[in-house]
Order: C-alpha cells, then sequence, then structure tokens
C-alpha cells in the first residue's frame, strides 16, 4: 500500500492506464479561480483533472494545462457528457464542443454524466464511435447504478471502463463496487470530502489524528486502499497541497473495517439510486 504515489495508475478494461488520484473542480469558478487550482495542483504533482460540460470551466482545465509545461500526454484529462446533450448526432457534437473548449486533440476519458431515460444507450452508440476514432482514449458513464450498468452491458459489447459515482465511507455503495469489479469496470469515487459535510465528525477526527492527519486526507486515502479512483476538488492552494499528502501512511486493515461501517447512506450530490 505504501507503493502509492500521486500519479500511480490503475489498468483499465482496454489496457488504458489512468492516474487513480485527480482534482475534481465541480464548482470551481471559471477564469482565475480554476485555472490557478488546475495549474497549482499540476504542479504539486497532480495528474489527472476532471472536468464536465456542465462546469463551464473546460476552457481553462485546457489553458492551464497548455501553460503548466507538462507533457499532454503525462495528463490524463476527463470530461463529461451534458443531460440536454443526449442522443447520437448530439452527443458527437457535445464530444466536439467539449474538444474545442479543452482546445486538446484527443480526451482521455469521456462519460455519460447521468443514465439519461429512453436515450442514454443511443448515447453510448456515439461514444463507441468516440473510442473508435480515437478522439478519446476509454469511455464511460457517471451516476450509473447497478441496474443501469446491466442494461448497458445487455446492449453493448464495448464495456464502461470507468463509473464515476458518489462514494465515501459516508455512503459506501458496497454491491456497486463488488458489480464494477465483477465486470471490469474501474469504479471512481466523487464527493469524496462529502462536499465538507461530514469533515467535523468527531469519529473521523478521532481516527484521523491517530495518524496525526486531517479528517480529509483519511477520506481520500480510504478511498485510495480500496482501489477506487479519487478526485477530491479544491481550488484552494493550501487544500490542494494538504489533499495530495496522502501517499506517506497507510490506513490499518482494522481502521480500513471501522471506516467502512461509517456508511450512513448519506448523498451530498444528486441521487441516481432511483432513477429509471
Ligand atoms: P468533494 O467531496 O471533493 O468536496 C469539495 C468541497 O470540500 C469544497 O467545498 C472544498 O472547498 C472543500 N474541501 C476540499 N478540500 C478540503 C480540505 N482539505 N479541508 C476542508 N475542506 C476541503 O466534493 P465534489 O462534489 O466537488 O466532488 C469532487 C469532484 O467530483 C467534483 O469537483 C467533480 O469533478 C466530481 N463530481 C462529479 C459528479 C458527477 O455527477 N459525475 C457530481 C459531483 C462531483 P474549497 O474548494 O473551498 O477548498
Amino acid at each position: 500500500m505504501k507503493d502509492l504515489k500521486i500519479d500511480s495508475k490503475v489498468g483499465l478494461s482496454n489496457g488504458v492506464e489512468m492516474p487513480i488520484f485527480g482534482l475534481g473542480t465541480f464548482q470551481s469558478r471559471s477564469g482565475k479561480e480554476t485555472r490557478d487550482a488546475v495549474a497549482g495542483a499540476l504542479r504539486v504533482g497532480y495528474r489527472h483533472i476532471d472536468t464536465a460540460s456542465m462546469y463551464g470551466n473546460e476552457e481553462d482545465v485546457g489553458a492551464a494545462i497548455k501553460e503548466s509545461g507538462v507533457p499532454r500526454e503525462e495528463i490524463f484529462v476527463t470530461t463529461k457528457l451534458w443531460n440536454s446533450d443526449h442522443g447520437y448526432d448530439s452527443a458527437l457534437a457535445a464530444f466536439e464542443r467539449s474538444r474545442r473548449r479543452l482546445d486538446l486533440s484527443y480526451v482521455d476519458l469521456y462519460l455519460i454524466h447521468w443514465p439519461v431515460e429512453d436515450v442514454r444507450n443511443e448515447s453510448w452508440r456515439a461514444l463507441e464511435t468516440l473510442l473508435e476514432e480515437g478522439k478519446c482514449r476509454a469511455v464511460g458513464v457517471s451516476n450509473y447504478m447497478t441496474r443501469h450498468l446491466e442494461e448497458l452491458l445487455e446492449k453493448s459489447s464495448t464495456v464502461p471502463a470507468v463509473n464515476q459515482v458518489e462514494f465515501s465511507p459516508y455512503l459506501y455503495q458496497r454491491d456497486l463496487l463488488e458489480f464494477c469489479r465483477r465486470s471490469n469496470i474501474q469504479l471512481e469515487s466523487y464527493s469524496p470530502l462529502t462536499k465538507g459535510r461530514k469533515l467535523d465528525d468527531p469519529k473521523l477526527i478521532a481516527l484521523a489524528s491517530k495518524y496525526s492527519k486531517s479528517a480529509a486526507q483519511v477520506l481520500i486515502r480510504w478511498a485510495l486502499q480500496h482501489r477506487i479512483v479519487v478526485i477530491p476538488k479544491s481550488s484552494r492552494r493550501e487544500r490542494i497541497v494538504e489533499n495530495a499528502g496522502v501517499f506517506d501512511f497507510v490506513i490499518s486493515p482494522e481502521d480500513m473495517k471501522a471506516l467502512d461501517l461509517f456508511d450512513q447512506d448519506l448523498r451530498t450530490s444528486w441521487d441516481p439510486s432511483t432513477a429509471p
């Protein structure tokens, strides 16, 4: 476990390697805030940035990458298809708009942001086309529950490389994690810090103090030790550094089990569990 580093990678089902740790950018404002956050993260050693068309900051993510001087191929960039852009032709066009805003020749991972009923499988065909054409290195989904994945796997021979869902000790979706593992789908955790809501939980703080770490660092490390890709968001320089300080300690197996029991079905984002 100590072997994990800031740029450690997991192998996706199609052979592409994805850094297990990255920067989230939801609610990072467009302009200087996002540019500084991405630039700062790249300086600290982050090599994976998560954005989405809906976040309105793809241009800034792309500009910060370009200005960083870090070779493009060393950075893993994810963006997402927004709900109003579903459908085969619309998804292709939306991808192209995202790619241009990012000003990149390819995107590393393109995700369906949400399993929009009736049209999601048409959109998936578009993602297959983008993959075949080499415009993205991997394609996947987000907010897919097991039944959405089952439907997709039944209809398509392209396994989504990744499923990005809300995941933390407070929302330990063990069945979904196991389903993804069995199906060769890499699980990725969003809102790993519960959007900050549980960072003052005394149980969590007590556990973190044993390791002389912050509550946020323990939540991130918990995901890493479960071999889940994790993308904590911050636009503050000191927190971007803090959140990357998770590669010099190991949570014991007993404490991992204790954290697993923190589950209280807490969702801090939208809830796909009832999405048809
Ligand atoms: P996180 O759980 O990452 O929490 C982010 C919040 O915590 C921000 O308010 C941030 O504030 C604060 N914070 C960050 N670091 C610390 C720290 N060390 N100590 C105290 N507070 C801290 O929430 P997100 O919802 O942003 O999830 C992470 C990423 O996942 C998103 O940014 C996005 O890229 C992705 N995502 C995807 C979704 C999807 O539907 N696919 C849905 C939601 C998120 P500040 O910035 O001021 O530091």
